[in-house]
């Protein structure tokens, strides 16, 4: 069996303190830890970072494996990009939390700076530029298959690999010549990058009805590059003005009495358009909207109510769908296109759990705030399977 060692020194992250065992066997790793057994995180977004922080605060080692950097979709996303909650339900720990105002939304810059410094307090390995390829059940456990080696064994798996990986394409998928440049939301790491999409009068159509969607059309507007948008339903926004953001601060308070009040509490969990400025877009004309694409041919869209646009690009804002590729195809999905489980672990596959997926304990856990709480309660479990298999 290769080695943890074998990953490489040079590629791991974190304070190292603690924790940093290098390459040992189930048996002696067991020993070192006084019975208690390792486990491993697949990821280093927010999910697997404050995973691991909860780990440390009870006691439990733990490996995290990360393919890019740490806090990878934050890099990946416009710095400009601003964060849809407030600081308060964000941060990872409640020493940030006054860190400036706490009902401010920060941009995406300032809490990738906040997740690399919680980071840096870490006692855990973080192996960065390791992707994971495979999972294999062994006696006791878990072996991973990582670019760099096979790792293991481990007592338990955390998939905290995400969304963002996945970009969702429309489905059925828009047939195309070619002859318009499409392209998904997710390619667009600055917003300047849309300047190369311009084309005269031509519109550059967002594809979509989400935040996304709404960001995208500001951004562009605000660029003088013409835009429409396609949307099989009628758009919805959120309310905007004074009175409709008091509104929002309680709602996060009234969301967490709620939770509170009502554990578990499952229901769709997307948020729908910014109102204000997009909406007005939308009523002025600025922004044109349109049914769906049917087709794409000589520089055209072809759209469903039998018209036709000359467009500069189209640019999917479709979402995403979570990046479950280690897991074999026989899994089943629930309803809000999770694998089936109990308690983050799935149904099935004892000892392969789940965090930072939509519902997976109440309708906040693809969020950060959901992440943080969900974190905390796998965190607890995982100690109680660990007293458990003594
Ligand atoms: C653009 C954008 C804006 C968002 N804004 C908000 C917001 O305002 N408020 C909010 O609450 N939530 C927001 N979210 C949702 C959510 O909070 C974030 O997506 C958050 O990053 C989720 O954390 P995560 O750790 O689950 O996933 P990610 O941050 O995506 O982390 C997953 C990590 O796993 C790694 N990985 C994947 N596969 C492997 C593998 N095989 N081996 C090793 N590593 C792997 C990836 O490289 C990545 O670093 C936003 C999401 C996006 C995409």
């Amino acid at each position: 069996m290769a080695s943890l060692a074998s990953l490489g020194a040079g590629e791991t992250n974190g304070s190292h303190r603690g924790f940093a065992i290098g390459c040992v066997s189930l048996g002696l790793r067991r020993s070192l830890f006084r019975g208690i057994r390792v486990i491993a995180i697949i990821g280093a977004g927010p999910a697997g970072i404050s995973l691991a922080a909860a780990l440390d605060a009870v006691g439990v080692p733990y490996e995290v494996f990360e393919k890019e950097q740490i806090g990878h979709t934050w890099r990946a996303a416009p710095a400009d990009l601003r964060v849809l909650s407030p600081w308060w339900t964000d941060v990872l720990h409640p020493r940030a939390m006054f860190k400036g105002n706490p009902f401010r939304k920060p941009l995406a810059g300032e809490y990738l700076d906040h997740l690399l410094a919680t980071a840096g307090t870490l006692r855990g390995k973080v192996h960065q530029s390791c992707a994971v390829t495979a999972l294999q059940r062994v006696d006791g456990g878990w072996m991973l298959q990582a670019t760099h080696g096979a790792a293991g064994p481990f007592a338990a798996v955390v998939l905290a690999t995400g969304y963002f990986s996945m970009p969702r394409q429309p489905d059925p998928a828009i047939p195309t010549d070619g002859s318009v440049r499409v392209l998904h939301a997710s390619a667009i790491r600055d917003y300047a990058e849309l300047d190369a999409l311009r084309d005269g009068a031509r519109p550059v159509v967002v594809v979509g009805r989400r935040v996304t969607a709404g960001q995208l059309m500001l951004e562009l507007s605000a660029r003088d590059i013409p835009c429409a948008i396609s949307v099989r339903s009628p758009l919805e926004y959120r309310r905007h003005g004074l009175l409709a953001d008091a509104r929002e601060v309680c709602y996060f308070f009234w969301e967490t009495l709620e939770a509170w009040l009502k554990p578990g509490l499952r229901r769709p969990s997307f948020p729908v358009m910014e109102g204000g400025r997009t909406r007005e877009l939308v009523q002025t004309g600025r922004v044109k909207v349109m049914p769906r694409i049917r087709k794409i041919e000589r520089g055209e869209l072809f759209l469903e109510d039998g018209s036709r646009l000359p467009a500069a690009a189209v640019l999917h804002a479709t979402g995403y769908q979570a990046d479950l590729r280690l897991l074999t195809d026989g899994v089943r999905l629930d309803e809000y296109g999770v694998p089936l489980h109990s308690n983050f672990e799935i149904s099935g596959m004892s000892g392969i759990h789940l965090l930072g997926f939509d519902n997976l304990y109440d309708h906040r856990s693809r969020y950060l705030r959901g992440i943080r709480a969900d974190a905390r309660r796998l965190a607890s479990k995982l100690v109680e399977d660990s007293r458990l298999s003594k």
